[in-house]
């Protein structure tokens, strides 16, 4: 690894370079970001358009490099971002389109590409009030649907995603294109079983657990008086028991047809809307 990524290290402040080398070191450093190991090591990640390069800014998240195609120079959009980076200190790239080909590793390439500093929350940090709406994912595995449920809790307005166990990488290069930016709204915690265990115990929050073998239909859940937690199972094996035990409700969603159950991101979906509709209810009450 360059000096470019390392957290530590020493960053070259403010440089622009042009690179058309395929085997030049700063390339195979962002290409490697394609391993979990390399992006776990160097703290970083690669988000795909210059419009989530822009939003992610404006959040204020760190940027370390930019990477954009020699037919974007002198767009006004892109020197203001590339303007940006210098001024944070980081490394602008201009590129190939071979090049950017290959860091993407897609025929048409997106013009833009930020390489970012990833950010987590900590369980700690949490401190669940009412009103708000947290989703659970136990040891999910395929980055479409992790993609898709941050997505789909920033849509809703849910506060936090929590990953309980081993989980795939929120910031994959899959995980990040399927989020559509939403990666850079949605506050993102990982967490043991045990270590979420102890915080549910100790947070007040209610934590609403689906099942297929849930006692309860997912509609009849208050889920507007105090801060819910949605607990989801994993694709393959669902909830595993000493979760399912401890939530304060156990729900299915009732299902029709052949379908053993919903697709993980569909039915967390389904869980999420409902939970905000009762908070929207509650609202207009008042
Ligand atoms: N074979 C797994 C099982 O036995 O639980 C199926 C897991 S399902 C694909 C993934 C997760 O989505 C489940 O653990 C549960 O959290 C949620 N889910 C899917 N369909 C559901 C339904 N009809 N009711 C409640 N939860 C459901």
């Amino acid at each position: 690894m360059t000096d470019t990524f390392h957290k530590s290290g020493p960053r070259k402040v403010g440089q622009v370079k042009e690179v058309t080398s395929l085997s030049n070191p700063i390339i195979k450093d962002i290409k490697a970001l394609t391993n979990k190991k390399d992006r776990e090591e160097t703290g970083t990640f690669m988000a795909e358009g210059l419009k989530l390069v822009i939003d992610a800014l404006e959040l204020g998240w760190e940027i370390r490099t930019l990477v954009y195609a020699k037919a974007a120079k002198g767009k006004p959009l892109v020197e203001q971002v590339a303007t940006k980076t210098v001024a944070h200190g980081g490394l602008v790239l201009e590129v190939s389109e071979k090049v950017l080909s290959s860091i993407t590793r897609r025929d048409n390439p997106q013009m833009v590409v930020g390489i970012f500093e990833q950010r987590w929350k900590r369980l700690d940090e949490l401190r669940p009030e009412k009103g708000d709406t947290f989703v659970a994912l136990d040891r999910v595995r395929d980055p479409g649907n992790l993609g898709t449920i941050i997505r789909t809790a920033d849509a809703a307005g849910a506060s936090a995603t929590i990953l309980v166990g081993e989980c795939t990488d929120p910031f994959s290069l899959e995980t990040v294109r399927a989020t559509m930016g939403s990666v850079f709204a949605m506050p993102v915690v990982r967490c043991t079983a045990e270590e979420f265990l102890a915080w549910h115990k100790r947070s007040g929050a209610y934590v609403v657990a689906t099942h297929l073998a849930g006692a309860i239909d997912y509609r009849k859940v208050e889920y507007a008086t105090k801060p819910v937690v949605i607990l989801m199972g994993n694709e393959q094996s669902g909830l595993p028991d000493n979760l399912a035990k401890d939530a304060d409700r156990t729900v299915r969603i009732p299902q029709e047809g052949r379908a053993d159950s919903l697709n993980l991101g569909v039915a967390t979906a389904v869980m999420l809307f409902e939970a905000r509709r009762d908070l929207l209810i509650l609202d207009d009450r008042k």
